[in-house]
């Protein structure tokens, strides 16, 4: 068993507590610490009230700054935990991975690391920051597993797997489509926080073409699919963390991520954009008033977690791998469907969320058991990826497979 500390207590961190909680067995003592210990305390009664605990425990809460490294340090040796889910918001990345590293606990995340100053890193992404530490990662045999949500995250075990499946040397192309096919009923809204939100359409699109990046400007490039479950569904080129590490270790040419978009929310967004509301940059008002309009624009938006109890549909996201299949042109796409209503009636989190909280649950599991305990720092794709499917498909989070055979489960036997 090993012990887990969370860190935030936004939506995210809800699921991962639930999850934890159920498999408490392979997972021991759990805490969680945000800036907000409030929203601590409100996760942990949701936890008692759900009755989510396998086994009779306590999920103990902590008011911690994780921007202040000695602060996270003194909280690990103090609770004695072995384990950092880091879900907090991504500017606490390298603080939270630093004190992992200084006190050789293991460490997950479920983003790549941002600078608050900065509206949109530019490629190589993980260069920027986390890869810098790898070295000290390996020296000090900590497990530091990156990019462990739903994309980045099990998109890059379903890249590693449909590589795998291929002839080697075969792959072409890694489409990743991120279809959200809810309603939340809303005018308008973001599925998490809208500041981190924007930031990922308002700059260059970078993507992997040809072996080298290419930049768009978003909304520039759609493609169209006919989905399972979801239909047919329109989706546009986006820049994400996985196409870096994706291109770093796998030797495929076009790595690609599309994210699905209605028309409403790219009218409504382009009208914000244009006017210049989503803009970091500080303006004063005639009153002398200085206001930065995207913060303005936060303010009077939806909550992100108020969406969640009158969430309805369906999610699809998943990969489609091309290449060759014994010397045969061939084409796989597996994916996973979460349904937005069972997500709030199982831990009270809408489907994004519970998407990117299950799998670094996963993860902390397979860290414990063992078989994920790299004792080094790795993105999902390095990792065997059959014990991951597997474990996801028993804990809520099933991966499906589409194609020449059908459409099933993935499963695998090990
Ligand atoms: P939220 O914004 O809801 O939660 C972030 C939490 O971090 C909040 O509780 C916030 O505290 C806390 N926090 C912020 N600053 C500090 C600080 N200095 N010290 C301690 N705590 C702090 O985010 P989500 O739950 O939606 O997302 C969490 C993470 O998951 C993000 O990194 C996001 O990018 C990632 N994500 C990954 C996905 C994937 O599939 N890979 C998909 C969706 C999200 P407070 O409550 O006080 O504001």
């Amino acid at each position: 068993k090993k012990d887990v500390l969370i860190i935030g207590a936004g939506g995210v961190a809800q699921v991962v507590a639930h999850k934890c909680a159920m498999h408490n067995d392979v997972l021991g003592e759990l805490h969680i610490a945000s800036r907000t210990l409030d929203k601590c305390d409100a996760i942990a009664q949701s936890v008692i009230e759900k009755g989510s605990f396998k086994q009779p425990a306590t999920l103990h809460t902590h008011e911690l700054d994780a921007l202040d490294i000695p602060a996270v340090i003194a909280l690990i040796k103090k609770t004695g935990i072995q384990i950092v889910i880091n879900v907090g918001s991504p500017f606490l990345n390298m603080s939270v991975l630093e004190a992992c590293i200084e006190t050789g606990v293991a460490y997950i995340d479920t983003a790549i690391h941002e600078d608050p100053r900065k509206i949109c890193e530019t490629p190589p992404w993980y260069d920027n920051y986390e890869w810098k530490r790898k070295q000290r990662c390996a020296d000090n045999n900590i497990t530091a597993i990156l990019g462990a949500g739903f994309d980045p995250g099990m998109v890059n075990a379903y890249a590693r797997l449909g590589y795998d499946m291929m002839d080697k040397g075969s792959v072409t192309d890694i489409d990743i489509i991120d279809i959200n096919a809810g309603s939340h009923g809303k005018y308008f809204a973001t599925n998490f926080d809208p500041e981190i939100n924007f930031r990922e359409f308002t700059g260059t699109v970078y993507s992997w073409q040809d072996s080298k990046w290419q930049s768009n400007k978003m909304f520039e490039v759609k493609r169209t699919d006919d989905l399972p479950v979801v239909g047919v569904q329109n989706s546009y080129l986006s820049g994400h963390d996985e196409i870096h590490s994706l291109s770093a270790n796998l030797d495929v040419p076009n790595i690609r991520f599309w994210m699905g978009f209605g028309e409403h929310y790219i009218n409504v967004f382009t009208v914000l954009q244009s006017l210049g509301l989503l803009s970091e940059q500080p303006v004063i008002t005639a009153e002398g008033l200085e206001v930065i309009p995207l913060k303005v624009v936060k303010a009077v938006l939806p909550d992100p977690s108020s969406l969640a109890p009158n969430y309805t549909g369906k999610t699809c996201i998943g990969d489609k791998v091309k290449g060759k299949k014994d010397g045969v042109d061939s084409e796989v796409f597996i994916y996973n469907i979460s349904d937005h209503k069972e997500a709030f009636a199982a831990m009270g989190s809408q489907g994004i969320s519970y998407t990117a909280g299950v799998p670094p649950v996963a993860a902390a599991m397979l860290i414990a058991t063992g078989e994920w305990d790299a004792g080094k720092m790795v993105n999902v794709e390095e990792l065997d990826a059959k014990p991951f499917i597997n474990l996801l498909n028993e804990i809520g989070l099933p991966t499906r497979i589409k194609d020449a055979d059908g459409d099933r489960v993935l499963e695998f036997d090990i």
